[in-house]
């Protein structure tokens, strides 16, 4: 994907790393988010390797 509005990157947060490649996720990947007793957990499409992922 490219990098197809500006101001993103400056609102983006990370939400984690991909478990699988390693790669920083960010909130926009993010495609469910729930919280398990405290935790937070997340589902995200990993920018890298398209996998969706739990990102930690
Ligand atoms: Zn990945």
């Amino acid at each position: 994907m490219m990098d197809d509005e500006g101001d993103r990157l400056a609102a983006r947060r990370s939400v984690g790393d991909c478990p699988r490649c390693g790669a920083t996720i960010d909130e926009t990947a993010v495609i469910i988010e729930y919280e398990v007793s405290d935790r937070k957990t997340a589902y995200a499409e990993c920018p890298a390797c398209e996998d969706v992922v739990s990102p930690r």
